[in-house]
């Protein structure tokens, strides 16, 4: 079948099975392309809760399938390829931060979106990269576990002075990867670039940011600033995005900026999923009664760019 037979197969069920596409901001093209809404996973999130398709077909990793499951417990929720796992999610799981919560008693659990839904279920309260400041300000408590990535962690914290933020030794991968010198390399090719790093970034890439944005805000910011040229810190895929809304600016994607699991989910893998309704997320009802209660609280604080 060629991609246009596939993209009208997609289209003819999703109709059929009334289904709405969700897709991250770092999937492939094709894949942005057939989705109803892509953006970034408090973007996603917000948007599960708003849909009255019957079926929301995922395209983003592990954890925010589960997310929408959770915020959808009524509704099919379709993940194209299980095997789209985040890492970062993967390096926390519930016996460890049990440990942690028992050597702090007094703590409250601030969990990064990018979690698993049963680890979510012993949290107290979510945040993303574009609200994890406001999030924190918004818990009174002094001592907060904030799991899994120490690099927004260590980002937040220029923020916070009043708390006592306990970090989890957790990175992603694909942001963790990127240099300040690969930055700065294409920042003397292009100096009139304005640099914008997402805060999953080392603290030293932070440093030389002009911009420091989730993924959602570079695509509000871009289109009111004066500058014609950025350097995107980001996953690289967010540029095809960026470039298709703003067709007079130029990007600059960083070569090692790529995130495998983002790029499990293909067009033909979207279309098998929507012919068998298969794979679907699957959790209990009491994880989904746990893990509710700290993603609403996030969505009801709502974005913090
Ligand atoms: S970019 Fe990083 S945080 Fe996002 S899914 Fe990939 S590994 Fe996980």
């Amino acid at each position: 079948m060629n991609k246009n037979d596939i993209i009208s197969r997609i289209i003819k069920l999703k109709e059929k099975h009334n289904a709405i596409i969700l897709a991250h901001n770092y999937q492939i093209p094709e894949v942005q392309d057939i989705a109803d809404f892509a953006g970034d996973s408090l973007g996603l999130a917000i948007k599960a809760t708003e849909t009255n398709a019957k079926v929301i077909v995922f395209c983003g990793v592990d954890f925010m399938a589960e997310s929408a499951k959770i915020l959808n417990p009524e509704k099919i929720v379709i993940h194209p390829d299980k095997k789209a796992q985040c890492p970062m999610a993967a390096m926390v799981d519930v016996e460890s931060l049990g440990w942690v919560k028992e050597k702090n008693p007094r703590a409250v659990v601030v969990a990064y979106v990018n979690t698993t839904a049963d680890v979510k279920a012993q949290t107290d309260i979510c945040c993303t990269s574009s609200n994890a400041v406001k999030v924190i300000k918004s818990v009174k408590e002094k001592d907060i576990i904030f799991i899994p990535d120490t690099n927004l962690g260590l980002y937040v914290k220029r923020f916070i002075h009043n708390k006592n933020l306990i970090l989890w030794p957790g990175i992603c991968p694909t942001h963790h990867k990127i240099q300040k010198e690969e930055i700065l390399k294409i920042k003397e090719k292009h100096p009139k670039a304005e640099i914008l790093v997402h805060p999953e970034c080392r603290p030293e890439v932070i440093d030389i940011a002009d911009h420091v944005f989730s993924t959602q805000g570079m695509v509000n910011y871009v289109p009111k600033a004066d500058s014609k040229e950025f350097i995107i810190g980001t996953e690289r895929e967010l540029c095809y995005r960026l470039k298709k809304e703003n067709s007079t600016k130029t990007f600059y994607s960083l070569k090692t900026a790529i995130c495998p699991n983002m790029k499990k989910i293909t067009l033909q893998k979207v279309l098998k999923s929507m012919e068998s309704l298969e794979p679907k997320i699957s959790l209990s009802e009491e994880i989904i009664q746990m893990a509710k209660k700290p993603l609403q609280r996030m969505i009801d604080i709502g974005r913090g760019d």
